[in-house]
């Protein structure tokens, strides 16, 4: 696995992310490595839910930090076909790929987080039987390699080429506050679908 390519892209994001006025990020980090931990991520399709437990040795064999599989995201709800995963099968096989890592010494993550009868719900039900919620905003913003800031869905609030104030002000924008406003009146926009980031 080529682990040179993340370490450059990782490099990029440092120096993004301390474009934004975090100039002593190394620094906050004291002891720590700057370089995040590695997880291997596969995403549950019907043609990859038969192979689910072949991730655990291929992530030991590359000696990444731990493992996630994250559920399909899909944006048309309600005329989702029912037919497309086996939602039973995949219920079934949660508990085997989470002894299964356990006993390879890595951790595991599903995501996002629900129980069985939402899971249902996810793959097979519609939108309505869905909470309307989403926290991601507020917590969480992305700068991509182009140096674009955004807290999601592509949605530019600012870029750290251009911007005039520190991360405090992008942070704090109009354009970000009115974009967490937009977000509170709708509980989710209408593009959001089965988002990973989602509170379900
Ligand atoms: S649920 Fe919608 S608002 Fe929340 S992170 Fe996903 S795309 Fe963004």
């Amino acid at each position: 696995m080529a682990f040179g390519f993340l370490r450059s892209v990782n490099l990029k994001a440092i120096e993004n992310i301390q474009s934004l006025g975090i100039p002593n990020l190394i620094q906050h980090l004291g002891g720590w490595s700057p370089f995040p931990a590695v997880t291997i991520n596969t995403v549950i399709t019907p043609e990859s839910l038969p192979h689910l437990a072949e991730m655990v040795p291929i992530a030991q064999a590359a000696g990444v930090d731990s493992v996630s599989y994250q559920h399909l995201m899909f944006s048309d709800c309600s005329s989702h076909d029912e037919a497309a995963l086996d939602v039973e099968q995949l219920l079934a096989d949660i508990p085997r790929l989470k002894q299964q890592a356990r006993d390879a010494g890595l951790p595991v993550t599903f995501y996002p987080r629900m129980s069985e009868s939402k899971l249902r719900v996810y793959y097979q039900g519609s939108e309505d039987e869905l909470n309307r919620k989403g926290m991601f905003p507020w917590y969480m913003v992305q700068v991509d390699m182009l140096g674009n800031v955004t807290p999601c869905r592509g949605f530019v609030v600012d870029n750290v080429k251009t911007k005039t104030g520190s991360f405090g002000e992008v942070w704090n924008s109009r354009r970000f506050r009115d974009y967490r406003n937009e977000l509170v009146r709708l509980g989710v926009f209408p593009d959001c679908g089965r988002c990973c980031h989602r509170q379900y």
